[in-house]
């Protein structure tokens, strides 16, 4: 990959100053105030549109947290990627592959709502 190396660290940082988190080494004129997830956006723009980022980051839709999609997960009912913390809190479908929450309504049936639904 020729992008610079920048580290899961660097992300972070960089959520942190968009967030309001307090700065180290810097003062700001006027230090953004985004919601997580619109840091992240920030974030997505720099490795899709400008390519400074490597798009191996992703942005946890359960905590929001910042991991390497290598370990990460899809959850395919609206393509949310989900860090491996909050995955082990979900179980696939056998049908389809689909990560369901384990608090999903019956516990001893592996398939996501959408096939359960296709079955009956
Ligand atoms: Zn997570
Ligand atoms: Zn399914």
């Amino acid at each position: 990959m020729n992008n610079t190396e920048v580290t899961i660290e660097q992300v972070e940082q960089f959520i942190s100053m968009l967030t309001g988190g307090e700065l180290e080494n810097l003062i700001l004129v006027e230090q953004p105030k985004l919601s997580k997830r619109a840091a992240f956006c920030v974030v997505y723009y720099l490795q899709e549109e400008m390519r400074i980022i490597p798009d191996t980051f992703e942005m946890c839709m359960d905590c929001e947290d910042i991991f390497d999609a290598q370990y990460g997960y899809i959850r395919q009912s609206d393509n949310a990627h989900i860090c491996p913390d909050c995955a082990s809190e979900y179980r696939y479908c056998i049908e389809c592959g689909t990560l369901v929450p384990f608090d999903d309504d019956d516990d001893d049936d592996d398939v996501c709502q959408r096939c359960k639904k296709t079955d009956s």
